[in-house]
C-alpha cells in the first residue's frame, strides 16, 4: 500500500488561520483578529491589499487611534473582516475581483490593478503554509532553491513545508508541530 511520506515540521503560523500583520509584523492570532484593507482607484480597480490586525486586536491600539490600519484616512479605502475571504466562501469573495459574474455579464474584469499582487493575496489566504514560507522566500531564492522549479511547484504544500523546514528559525514564539 502506498503511503505518502509525512513531513514533520515546526511552524510559527497555523496554516490559513494565522497571519503576520502587514503593519506591525506581529502575529494575527485568529481570523476574527484579522482585517483586509485595499484601495480602489478612479477606474474602480483594487490595489494595495493589506492583511492587518482588526483594531480591537491591534498591538498599536493604545498608541495610534487607527491601530494597524494603513489607509484609515484615505478617501478610497475599502475594508472588511478577514474571515469573509476565508473558508468555503472565501473564494467567492476573492474571485469577485476577477469577474463579478451573473450580476453584470457585460463587465470586463479583472477589477484589480496588478494581477501579481492579487495572486499573492490569494496565496496568502488560500494556500496552506504559504503565509509562513513567504517569509523565507528571498533567502530560498538567493540560495537557488527554486532553480529546478516549474510554474507550480514552488506553491505546492509539500514544497512550502520543505521551505519552512529548511529556512524557518527555531525557538520562535508560537511554535507547534504539524
Ligand atoms: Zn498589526
Amino acid at each position: 500500500m502506498h503511503r505518502e511520506k509525512q513531513i514533520m515540521i515546526t511552524v510559527k503560523l497555523e496554516p490559513l488561520k494565522q497571519w503576520q500583520c502587514d503593519s506591525c509584523g506581529e502575529l494575527i492570532e485568529s481570523p476574527k483578529d484579522g482585517w483586509l484593507e485595499w484601495l480602489s482607484d478612479e477606474d474602480h480597480l483594487a490595489y494595495g491589499f493589506k492583511i492587518v490586525h482588526h483594531l480591537p486586536a491591534s498591538p498599536y491600539k493604545d498608541r495610534r487611534e487607527e491601530g494597524c490600519y494603513h489607509y484609515d484616512r484615505h478617501t478610497r479605502r475599502m475594508d472588511t473582516h478577514l474571515d469573509e475571504f476565508l473558508g468555503e466562501d472565501g473564494l467567492a469573495h476573492l474571485l469577485m475581483f476577477l469577474d463579478v459574474g451573473v450580476v453584470d455579464p457585460d463587465s470586463k474584469g479583472p477589477w484589480v490593478r496588478d494581477i501579481r499582487e492579487f495572486v499573492e493575496l490569494t496565496r496568502r489566504l488560500a494556500t496552506p503554509y504559504y503565509e509562513e514560507a513567504r517569509q523565507y522566500w528571498s533567502r530560498a531564492e538567493a540560495e537557488g532553491y527554486f532553480s529546478d522549479a516549474n510554474q507550480v511547484s514552488p506553491y505546492l504544500v509539500g514544497t512550502l513545508k520543505k521551505i519552512i523546514e529548511k529556512y524557518g528559525e527555531r525557538g520562535d514564539r508560537k511554535v507547534r508541530s504539524v
